[in-house]
């Protein structure tokens, strides 16, 4: 007898593209189509474009949040994107269809690894893992406050409050400002009920992201990225933000360290205690590294001070500090370090590793005599998973050393190398590199590799 082997989920496929074929007939079925198929029809519709399925779905979406997750967004869902925004109802609907809409937290950020609803258990609401819980108008707190006032909601004929979650990219862009001025009608055509919850905020132009602050609650953002401001502006950003993970910042002008606003920002940044990721770039730091260090959280995974100006002084007192030792990434690239005492560098690496999964020192003027000093400790960081360290001025004899050191770390997949210095006819000037030598290096690495069967980690140059 003949097994069907057609996969289940291969024939789920046929049913949906067959229904979504013909849209009134999919808008129509909505009504009676079990829950369950709501969401592969979502996805389906998506990612096909049906818009008007889609704002039909929306309308009796039959579970309390929907999420696009890690749908792709290409242009033509940007679109479908607004029309959701658009057809977001605020409840409770009074209206004919057959299905009740349950449709209470729209999340429209993009790339946030979460299924398209979350699963439903027990009876308390909102239960979906992503829904507020730091604003005032949030969901829960505003139904803490009315199970307190009236112990039975239901009594309550006013609107029920929702979510809208959203990622803001804020640069001023025809299309950023138009997305806001849709996210703001909704706002204020809910009379209160809806709250706008901005989880990640990139701000690209400050004078343009001002005007747009002023609607939303900070306390919300998790991730604050700034690039080109002065450190008072983020400052005043910052003391609303108590609940940062990340917090990056590029190009941020701030005229004295010795200054009252560089204290205010140490003092907000002292406050962040979830805060996992420190991205400073571009932050004339000199000798200044260790009051940042001192205001970081103990637990801080990621830490990046590329051209932060680094000093002998300040890597000295990151290997001194608590808050170094379990970094999961460290780049300190673009800081040159000439000097001859790799003492602190050694033991930062001891420290790390436990932990160090990532390290990048590119153009950092390391030299052999620096590398073979800190190879051994390197080679402890028994974690590391990628090693970026290009642009730094070292001869092939030490390139080859550094291939015996790093073929021992299993869990280490990518090493980004600095050409040797042999290829150029005057270091690092572009125009000077041989790129015959260039392709020997390659092809004695690979050969290299190959011989300590270690063909899984890939090692990788730029040459521009
Ligand atoms: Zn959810
Ligand atoms: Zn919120």
């Amino acid at each position: 007898m003949m097994m069907d082997d057609r996969d289940p989920s291969t024939l789920l496929d046929l049913a949906i593209q067959s229904l979504l074929s013909n849209e009134p007939v999919a808008i129509h079925s909505l009504g009676e189509i079990p829950r369950e198929l709501f969401v592969p029809l979502f996805s389906a519709a998506f990612m096909g474009g049906y818009r008007k399925t889609l704002i039909a779905m929306v309308k009796v979406w039959p579970f309390t949040c929907l999420h696009i997750g890690t749908l792709s967004v290409q242009e033509p869902q940007r679109e479908l994107l607004k029309a959701m925004v658009e057809n977001f109802q605020f409840l409770p609907v009074h209206n004919s269809t057959s299905r009740s809409p349950k449709l209470r937290i729209l999340d429209v950020r993009q790339g946030v690894d979460c299924r398209t609803t979350c699963p439903e258990f027990g009876i308390r609401s909102p239960t979906c893992f992503h829904s507020c819980t730091h604003s005032v108008q949030s969901i829960m707190k505003l139904e803490s406050q009315c199970s307190l006032a009236d112990p039975n909601p239901e009594s309550q004929s006013s609107r029920q409050p929702m979510e809208l979650l959203v990622d803001l990219s804020l640069d001023g862009t025809l299309r950023q400002r138009e997305f806001f001025a849709l996210l703001l009608n909704k706002v204020e055509q809910s009379s209160g009920s809806l709250h706008l919850c901005c989880r990640e905020l990139q701000i690209d132009k400050f004078s343009y992201a001002r005007n747009i602050l002023k609607f939303l609650d900070l306390t919300c953002i998790h991730n604050l990225a700034v690039d080109q401001a002065s450190l008072s502006e983020v400052t005043n950003l910052m003391a609303h933000m108590i609940y940062l993970d990340s917090l990056s910042l590029s190009k941020i002008t701030c005229t004295s360290l010795h200054g009252k606003v560089f204290r205010m920002f140490l003092n907000y940044l002292g406050q962040m205690n979830c805060l996992k990721e420190l991205n400073l770039s571009s932050f004339s730091l000199t000798d200044h590294l260790v009051s940042l260090l001192r205001a970081l959280p103990p637990n801080l995974d990621f830490l990046y001070l590329p051209f932060c100006e680094i000093s002998y002084r300040d890597l000295k007192c990151l290997s001194q500090s608590p808050q170094a030792t379990h970094l999961k990434l460290l780049n300190l690239s673009n800081n040159p370090m000439y000097w001859d005492d790799c003492g602190p560098f050694q033991i930062l690496l001891q420290k790390l590793s436990d932990t160090l999964q990532h390290l990048a020192i590119n153009h950092c003027h390391l030299t052999d005599a620096v590398l073979s000093a800190i190879l051994p400790a390197l080679t402890k960081c028994s974690h590391l998973r990628v090693i970026s360290f290009v642009s730094n001025p070292i001869t092939m004899p030490m390139l080859m050393r550094i291939v015996h050191y790093f073929t021992p770390l299993m869990e280490l997949k990518y090493v980004i190398y600095p050409i040797p210095v042999h290829c150029y006819e005057q270091w690092h000037i572009h125009g000077s590199l041989d790129r015959q030598k260039l392709a020997d290096v390659q092809a004695q690495l690979k050969a290299m590799l190959q011989a300590a069967k270690r063909s899984d980690m890939k090692w990788i140059t730029y040459s521009q």
